[in-house]
């Protein structure tokens, strides 16, 4: 079986590594020189870090960040350990972090091919042919049995392909800092009335130095009638949290991106969409690296194991109605977040097992928005 998978980031590079161990001759097609930049908060949360040993990816050697620290509108401030998965999560530059997953693609028997971009995929009769580029902007043809599509949040191959739009899409900037001040080891994400139910965040990436940014969706931005770089800079000078911590110390290497949610389809003929252009990235808190390291697995896994790709097809989109769950209560999170967060930050302030229990309801998967809320209720 002969498949090509488009894109390195950790939705490509998590295909190829299962493609390779299931035994398919696949070809990871990465348009960009090795390693890339990827503009990014580097985090990497605890299911991030279960989702890469369960597949013999470790990144013991890093930042150990075992709470957040999280601030909500009203003023209120509380810290949470996480109880689940693993005890603690990272940060990691981005570039390391993809080179990581794609070394392990590589040994596992994927082949790698940097500067290829994969410019159009379509469909005959029975084959797929994708159409690939090289360094010299000449193009070929290679025929497969299939592909997974892991090109990205700008990646263009899936609209041109039929699929359906995303259903939000939330806008991020990011850059490093220096402190002068220890950083404590915690994820620190701040809601506050000028982005929420977006969020300014410090992720430290050792003990003096921070990725930090603000997030928060494309109407909100627009309805600010400002860029994001003058947001950006409004939000930290007026924080006292990034005062304390940076002083008058300047922000470098400032970038931006989006994050776009929510596809109705993942899977057409032959093409199977993963990570950002699946749309699984969470609607609510902007993660999408451990989404994107799990669908490229269960794409790849659906390719795989079974007997046919109408089947696979069928096998891949049940296995993302987790994703389509969390989406639809990260929705519903954001339309109340503003007004129902007070009450349970009240209560986490002044306990500590229950601040976990919130963390990690608002952070990681979330199955239904009665369960969500339910669960909160029985922590209580
Ligand atoms: C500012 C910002 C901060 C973020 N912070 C976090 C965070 O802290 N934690 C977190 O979990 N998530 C975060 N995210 C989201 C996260 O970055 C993405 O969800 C994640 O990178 C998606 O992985 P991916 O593999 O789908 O895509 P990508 O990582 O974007 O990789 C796609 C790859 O495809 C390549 N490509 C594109 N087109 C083609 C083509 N035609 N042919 C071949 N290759 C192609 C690209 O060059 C790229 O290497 C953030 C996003 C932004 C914008």
């Amino acid at each position: 079986v002969r498949i090509i998978v488009a894109g390195a980031g950790p939705a490509g590079a998590m295909a190829a590594l299962e493609l390779a161990r299931e035994g398919a001759d696949v070809v990871l097609a990465e348009k960009r020189a090795w390693p890339r930049e990827k503009t990014c908060g580097d985090a990497i949360s605890p299911l991030g870090i279960a989702e890469g040993r369960e597949c013999g990816i470790s990144i013991e050697g890093c930042v150990r960040l075992p709470q957040a620290l999280i601030g909500v509108p009203s003023g209120r401030t509380f810290r949470g350990k996480w109880p689940q998965y693993t005890p603690w999560g990272t940060t990691i530059a981005r570039n390391d972090f993809d080179a990581l997953l794609v070394d392990a693609a590589i040994r596992a028997g994927a082949t790698f091919h940097p500067e290829t971009p994969v410019v159009r995929l379509r469909h005959e009769g029975d084959a797929l042919v994708a159409t690939v580029g090289d360094r010299r902007d000449s193009t070929r043809d290679i025929v497969v049995d299939a592909a997974i599509v892991a090109d990205g949040a700008s990646g263009g191959i899936a609209s041109s392909m039929g699929f359906s739009k995303f259903r939000s899409r939330l806008v991020a900037l990011r850059g490093y800092i220096d402190s002068a001040v220890p950083l404590d080891p915690e994820y620190g994400l701040f809601f506050d009335r000028m982005l929420a139910p977006g969020y300014g965040w410090i992720f430290p990436m050792n003990e003096r130095r921070a990725n930090v940014g603000i997030l928060l969706d494309e109407a909100t931005l627009a309805r600010s009638r400002r860029d994001l770089r003058g947001l950006f800079a409004t939000w930290f000078e007026r924080s006292p949290l990034y005062r304390e911590r940076f002083g008058g110390s300047v922000v470098s290497d400032v970038r931006g991106g989006i994050i776009p949610s929510g596809r109705r389809n993942r899977a057409i003929g032959r093409v199977f969409l993963a990570g950002d252009a699946a749309g699984v990235a969470d609607p609510f808190t902007a993660e999408g690296i451990f989404q994107a390291m799990s669908s490229g697995k269960l794409a790849a896994r659906s390719l795989a194991q079974s007997p046919d790709v109408e089947t696979a097809r069928r096998r891949y989109e049940r296995e993302l109605a987790v994703f389509d769950r969390n989406e639809r209560v990260a929705r519903a999170m954001r339309a109340t977040f503003r007004f129902a967060i007070d009450p349970y930050a009240r209560r986490a302030e002044k306990n500590a097992e229950f601040a976990g229990h919130l963390a990690s309801e608002v952070f990681f998967l979330k199955r239904s928005f009665a369960g969500f809320v339910w669960g909160l209720t029985r922590a209580w």
